[in-house]
């Protein structure tokens, strides 16, 4: 499994950070920063994926941690 492979299997940004939240998380996403479980998706329409971690006040997306968290091209290329 490669990551452009999945990117060009899902037609939106959205949709690729949603299965990727699925493969590194499952039902259980945790901070990255803490390891917290503490953490719920922001809702607002233009910060896709970014999560709000509780327990130590930051926000990442699923990304963050990763090779990818430095890129700056849109996830489908
Ligand atoms: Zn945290």
């Amino acid at each position: 499994m490669n990551l452009i492979s999945i990117f060009s299997k899902y037609p939106t940004q959205e949709s690729c950070l949603e299965h990727l939240e699925t493969v590194r998380w499952g039902d259980n996403p945790t901070c990255p920063h803490c390891r917290s479980d503490k953490v719920a998706r922001k809702n607002e329409l233009d910060k896709v994926g970014r999560w709000n971690g509780h327990a130590c006040k930051s926000s990442f997306n699923v990304l963050s941690g990763t090779i990818m968290q430095k890129t700056k091209v849109p996830l489908q290329k």
